[in-house]
């Protein structure tokens, strides 16, 4: 098997004069042989300043060429690539990379405050290299300056590891989720069959490449085909439509969030008529917006469900299965397997061959050949996640008759109230029909009767009360009474992630 940085090289044999990266922010567009190039002197200058296989280098950037660049350089010296959320705040950073033992930190201008105020506590970082000042003490350009373009001298193999990403759970410390060469090529070669991406396609990275869906989903297969990647520094919705347009771009990813933006900035204005292909995860598409995309912005859709420790893709929902299966994830992608694992009487999921019966909800296990190798070190927290080399996803959801997954809540936020399973996403969903309602956030606390009692935050217009709510609720064909909320807490604005995922564990504590 190639490593991640053979795919490059061996795109650059083939497609030496095709247009490998386009990065209009700095004026750059680098053909297939000149990014290759570009990357080798990147290795061969870290190599000089001694990283060695094995190091982790990693990168606080937003969408960046540099992003890009350092992600192969690293690849190529067997090097342990680790993308940091551009987010994150000094703490949240210091943590990482201190876990992480990284020992180069590659940041810009838009987070060099955070990096400044990180830096004395950085243990193992000992280059700092900036990518927009000259006058830094590593600039990143003048790495690149009188290097070698020829491959560097390193022995890496497929089964060496290529990177550790930091995923942002919802409770406790992130964990680095750790993949192999392998896993991404295997990977690849599952997500490009369903896109159906050839050398000719060109992709937009607006989501961002710090994630593995923008990075693993949608850059790395095209350079792996050698397509055509231009990066925009941060989803913006005007100037991504425009981008759109400049570049003919046919295929873009994003999170539904994405194409609700890009919906309201009057898409109709731009010729959006090369985009063929319109990608989104990380939660599943209303019917009216997907109807809204295709006849708006005139595309086809294709959803994905995974998560960061497979890859992350599992599952695939095709373009023309959107609306007669809108809401579910669909089914396996290419050598992957998924099962919905049973739960037993306190919620807790069986071993891998209890399997829960068809429509019936349990735990979303899967596997396939991109599965991690494991959380850096955390050997309880890898054998805690992986039984029988089945992942536990962590997800609730069921399978339907047709074998389509349908996800329905984190397991750690169902709520068990007087015997019966209560999942807090459908009553947020129906609290957040409401006009008034700006944010809803559902947890179970406990309760003596009950077991646990539903309880919802709520942030909404001023005088919205809680009996309005409630008989809105009820009023509801599609909600079952009894899992209305018992009790409501007004708040102007719900604790979050700084990747913006609600925080939960919060909300209990600071009931309990
Ligand atoms: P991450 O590891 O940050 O990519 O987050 C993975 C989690 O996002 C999954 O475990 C799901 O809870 C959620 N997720 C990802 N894709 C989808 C999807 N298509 N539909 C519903 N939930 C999703
Ligand atoms: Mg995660």
């Amino acid at each position: 098997y190639p490593t991640v940085g053979d795919t490059l090289s061996l795109s650059a044999e083939k497609n030496p004069d095709r247009t490998a990266l386009v990065y209009p922010r700095k004026d750059q567009s680098w053909t297939y042989r000149e990014f290759d190039e570009r990357v080798n002197r990147l290795a061969n200058a870290l190599s000089e300043r001694g990283v060695e296989k094995g190091d982790r280098v990693s990168t606080l950037l937003f969408n960046t060429s540099e992003l890009v660049l350092t992600m192969y350089a690293a690849s190529k010296l067997g090097a342990v690539f680790n993308p940091l959320n551009f987010r994150l705040p000094a703490g949240e950073v210091t943590y990482i990379l201190n876990d992480a033992e990284s020992s180069v930190l590659v940041y810009e201008d838009a987070v060099a405050e955070v990096v400044e105020t990180a830096r004395d506590d950085l243990k193992t970082v000992t280059e700092f290299v900036h990518v927009d000042d000259p006058d830094a003490d590593t600039y990143f350009y003048d790495l690149l300056a009188d290097q070698s373009a020829a491959e560097p001298n390193a022995d890496v193999s497929d089964e060496d590891d290529y990177i550790v990403m930091y995923t942002s759970g919802t409770t406790g410390r992130p964990k680095g989720v750790v993949h192999a060469h392998r896993d991404m090529i295997e990977h690849s070669m599952s997500v490009l069959v369903d896109q159906q991406l050839t050398r000719d396609d060109v992709g937009l990275s607006a989501a961002p490449l710090y994630h593995s869906a923008e990075l693993h989903v949608f850059l790395i297969p095209r350079i792996h085909v050698g397509a055509t990647n231009v990066i925009q520094h941060a989803f913006d919705p005007e100037e991504t439509l425009s981008m759109l347009v400049e570049h003919d771009v046919t295929v873009l990813f994003g999170a539904p969030t994405m194409w609700l933006a890009m919906l309201q900035a009057n898409p109709e204005s731009y010729d959006l008529s090369a985009l063929r292909l319109g990608g989104y995860g990380g939660a599943s598409m209303a019917p009216a917006t997907i109807r809204d995309v295709h006849e708006r912005i005139g595309c086809d859709l294709i959803q994905y469900y995974g998560m960061t420790e497979l890859g992350p893709a599992v599952t695939v929902l095709y373009p023309d299965e959107q609306l007669e299966k809108a809401g579910s994830a669909g089914i396996p992608i290419l050598n992957h397997d998924v099962r919905v694992a049973r739960l037993d009487a306190d919620g807790n999921a069986l071993a891998p061959d209890e399997e829960a019966p068809t429509g019936t909800v349990g735990e979303i296990i899967v596997r396939g050949p991109a599965l991690m190798r494991e959380y850096w070190n955390s050997p309880e927290k890898t054998d805690a996640a992986i039984r029988d080399g089945w992942y536990y996803s962590g997800d609730l959801g069921y399978a339907d008759e047709d074998g389509y997954v349908w996800v329905k809540d984190r397991a750690d936020d169902m709520i068990i109230s007087g015997g019966e399973n209560i999942y807090p996403r459908e009553v947020e969903d129906t609290l957040l029909e409401h006009p008034d309602v700006i944010e809803a956030a559902v947890v179970g606390t406990p309760d003596d009767e009950w077991g646990e009692k539903v309880v919802a935050y709520v942030a909404a217009e001023s005088g919205t009360t809680a009996e309005a709510l409630d008989s809105f609720l009820l009023g509801n064909d599609d909600l079952a009474d009894f899992k209305r909320p018992r009790e409501y807490a007004f708040v102007d604005e719900l604790p979050k992630t700084p990747s913006g995922k609600i925080q939960k564990f919060e909300l209990r504590e600071d009931d309990a």
